[in-house]
């Protein structure tokens, strides 16, 4: 956007704790926010460490329910309420990434018991009103900001953890949050200094994450770089990256993270030339200098090659999408409306698409 532009912003009512250790402090926040027995989620791969949440909580949890899975079942959120009534509990706490807190959420939207979340990977949805829930095989999204966590809690020492192949598709797509904030239709001032703030810290950060994923700082800035970036992406309209990446996850069942990982530098090759301004933010955050002459920096190359040295895959076929994919993913992205900076056309969405099926590196071209 320019200066001249004009904009509006809507703070979403936040707040945040943040810092090594502080998921000790919330039965602090669930006094503050008048909650007093929570139901705690997670996926059945982290019943550990919400139990450790739980236990500490004594009287207030009334107990773990690993009952989160991808995608978010309608089953799964009358299940969770169902045992939440059972056992009197008034509000949840979502231990764990996207798929947990997105449980909390469905809680939220269909049951009305608020939530306080706990994240431990880079996605961001706690920081968003959206909502998403699988019925019959149908996944459905909207905006709603019952859905917001009341408190969000921070602790990095629950992401040391976190693999490192996973800490670095996470926070990729966390990177993708942020680029797609820097083109929409609905950026502010604000929204920008996030963007711009949160992919330097991922960018800085996820390098110390794959040489020592124990490295509190580094985890710690990467936490904080993802909190930018779900923040922006609770704030704006997202654009084709989000667009294709829900098709291509939704369609074929690829993983979420790595998917955003893959397609990322290529839509932002493909909307460069139309996004004069989101390259010039995204190019000291990806240490580059501006382009000389009239040249755009190489946003798109940078990420690529950071992609690539930080061990994410690079193409889709890698990650699970069929050669022969290409038409019906054009379809059905094409199929319904949406913002982007530069007209979606077929010809151009199949050319992105084969290069990143097959892994190539993007270059970004001058508008
Ligand atoms: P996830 O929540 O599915 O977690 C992936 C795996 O990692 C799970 O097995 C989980 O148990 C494990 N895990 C999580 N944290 C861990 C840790 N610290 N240590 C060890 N293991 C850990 O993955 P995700 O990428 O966080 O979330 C993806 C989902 O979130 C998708 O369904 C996506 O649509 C949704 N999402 C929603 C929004 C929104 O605003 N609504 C935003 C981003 C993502």
């Amino acid at each position: 956007m320019s200066a001249a532009d004009a904009f509006t912003y809507e703070a979403l009512p936040m707040r945040v704790v943040f810092g090594a250790g502080s998921s000790e402090r919330v039965a602090q926040e669930l006094d503050a926010l008048g909650l007093g027995r929570v139901l705690v989620l997670c996926t059945p791969e982290q019943t550990e460490v919400a139990g450790v949440i739980s236990d500490a909580l004594g009287g207030r949890s009334v107990g773990v329910h690993p009952g989160a899975t991808m995608h978010v079942p309608v089953e799964s959120a009358d299940a969770a309420v169902e045992i939440a009534r059972e056992r009197g509990a008034d509000a949840c706490l979502a231990v764990g990434g996207g798929s947990t807190t997105g449980l909390g959420k469905a809680v939220a939207l269909r049951h009305h018991l608020p939530m306080v979340a706990v994240p431990t990977t880079y996605a961001g949805s706690e920081m968003t009103p959206i909502w998403g829930l699988t019925q019959g095989g149908t996944k459905t999204t909207g905006r709603d900001r019952a859905v917001l966590p009341r408190a969000v809690v921070y602790d990095p020492l629950l992401t040391l953890g976190l693999p490192v192949g996973l800490s670095v598709t996470s926070g990729l797509n966390a990177v993708a949050h942020a680029v797609e904030g820097l083109w929409a239709p609905d950026a502010s001032p604000i929204t920008s200094l996030m963007a711009a703030e949160g992919v330097r810290a991922l960018v800085a950060a996820l390098p110390g994450v794959v040489a020592a994923p124990h490295d509190v700082d580094a985890r710690s800035q990467a936490l904080r770089g993802a909190w930018l970036c779900g923040a922006v992406l609770g704030a704006t309209t997202m654009s084709l990256h989000h667009k294709l990446c829900h098709v291509l996850g939704g369609t074929w069942d690829l993983p979420h993270a790595a998917v955003h990982a893959v397609v990322l530098p290529h839509v932002l090759a493909h909307n460069a030339p139309a996004a004069p301004a989101a390259v010039a933010a995204l190019a000291p955050a990806l240490g580059l200098a501006p382009g000389a002459g009239g040249a755009a920096p190489d946003v798109a190359g940078a990420l690529w090659d950071l992609a690539s040295s930080l061990g994410a895959p690079t193409s889709l076929a890698e990650v699970g999408l069929p050669a022969d994919a290409v038409d019906e993913v054009v379809s059905r992205v094409l199929a319904a409306p949406y913002a982007n900076p530069r007209p979606v056309e077929a010809g151009p969405l199949a050319d992105l698409l084969r290069a990143a099926l097959a892994g190539n590196r993007p270059v970004t071209s001058a508008p």
